[in-house]
């Protein structure tokens, strides 16, 4: 042990927004002797990921493709195989994620019109519309550019509606979205809202450790990455499609990860089930949330209705430096909270509700984090905000809530 180090008893709290919280029963499954990635036993291993993962991107017609990368590498697997160098791209920015999303295509050599909106708001889908429509007939927008759940203000955007705006112009611009901190915790119908390009990483809601990036391909854009894209080798997903057929891949497999996603595949989609994991993850949201508004803060997203289930991005007092915050929480309690990043750093303090989580660990989180704002010199009544979730969760009817795509809304007014 490093001198002046040592590790507080107890758990330690980690709800950041992502990585998550790896379960015992997924460690213990990646906890095991290397096998050979030629060998059957590895065949049967990819053979059994795909179905569940088409499942969890609610798709039945696009193909999964799997790389030992980040969501970073992801970005970039989902646009040099669908768009060649110089094409247009529609993106907007708001937050640091799409930021970023766009700044990738930049420098891949994609022409990104990339349109500015507040940090808070959602993506309107009445301004993908007006973009589109005013869009150039010689040179169209190839694709545009989702980030389903911005993470760092914690805004979920309406891809369905998003969809139905880019079919009212009749555009043929492909729908490329970031599910990084959505997939596996809120809706998502990859099919259903003619999604052509999806894509996460491992350590959201897949509750795996960072290190495996998944692209959800569907039919035009497969077509697409046959006769087109960038130059390309390592996310040439063609190869990968090919390859997995047989249950290989044409590179050396992350092998102990992808026996850690079969075990997350398991718990989510058999065990509780998809609709159970998006009701837990509302739930526990709206936990969060009245914790929130007990406290007297400020959710940093602007609309109610459009607030994410996987994180809450809280606007500190005037005069608080969520920095401090966050250091403190570290520090007194061994809570790390996710930051403000980019243009928000120090403005913003993020509860990540995401992943392997229940209703005890969120209260205990909540009555940290009152702990750390109290100590930190913000004004609040101690408890008030644990109090106001289990208010929350005591209402639920845990079993019986049944939790469909599409049922967010109307159960976001009964919270
Ligand atoms: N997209 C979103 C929405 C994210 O939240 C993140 C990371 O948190 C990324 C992309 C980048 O992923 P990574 O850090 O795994 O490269």
């Amino acid at each position: 042990m490093r001198k002046g180090f040592c590790a507080m008893p107890g758990r330690p709290f980690l709800q950041i927004p992502g990585p998550t919280n790896v379960p015992e029963r997924i460690l213990r499954a990646m906890d095991r002797a290397v096998i050979d990635h030629r060998g059957p036993e590895f065949a049967g291993l990819t053979k059994s990921l795909l179905p569940p993962l088409r499942n969890v991107f609610g798709t039945e017609e696009g193909a999964v493709i799997l790389y030992p990368t980040s969501g970073t590498g992801a970005w970039e697997a989902s646009l040099v195989n669908v768009l060649s160098p110089g094409e247009r791209i529609l993106a907007f920015n708001y937050g640091h994620f799409s930021a970023l999303f766009a700044q990738t295509a930049r420098n891949l050599g994609y022409d990104v019109d990339e349109v500015p909106l507040r940090w808070g708001q959602a993506l309107a889908p009445e301004d993908v519309e007006a973009r589109l429509r005013a869009d150039s007939a010689e040179r169209p927008y190839a694709a545009v550019l989702v980030v389903h759940n911005e993470t760092s203000t914690g805004v979920m955007s309406d891809v369905a509606a998003i969809r139905t705006a880019i079919d009212r112009v009749g555009h043929d611009a492909l729908l490329i979205v970031d599910t990084v901190s959505s997939l596996a915790s809120i809706p998502f119908a990859f099919d259903a809202w003619g999604v052509d390009v999806a894509l996460t990483g491992s350590q959201k809601g897949l509750m795996l450790p960072p290190g495996i990036g998944i692209i959800c391909a569907g039919p035009r854009a497969l077509a697409r990455a046959e006769g087109g894209g960038a130059p390309r080798n390592f996310f040439d997903w063609r190869p990968i499609l090919r390859d997995n057929a047989n249950g290989f891949f044409p590179y050396t497999p992350a092998t102990l990860m992808l026996f850690g996603l079969r075990e997350a595949l398991t718990m989510l989609v058999e065990e509780e089930g998809l609709d159970a994991v998006y009701a837990r993850h509302h739930r526990l949201a709206s936990g969060v949330r009245a914790a929130v508004a007990a406290w007297g803060l400020n959710n940093l997203c602007e609309d109610p209705a459009r607030t994410s289930d996987t994180l809450t991005a809280i606007v500190m007092p005037e005069g608080i430096d969520s920095d401090a915050v966050i250091r403190h929480a570290r520090e007194r309690f061994d809570l790390a909270l996710g930051v403000g990043l980019g243009r928000i750093k120090g403005r913003v303090l993020r509860i990540g509700h995401i992943g392997a989580l229940n209703e005890l660990e969120v209260l205990a989180t909540l009555g940290g984090v009152e702990m750390a704002l109290v100590e930190c010199g913000v004004s609040l009544t101690l408890g008030s905000g644990v109090a106001a979730a289990q208010q929350q969760f005591v209402k639920y009817e845990v079993r019986s809530t049944k939790y469909e795509v599409g049922q967010r809304a109307a159960l976001a007014h009964t919270s």
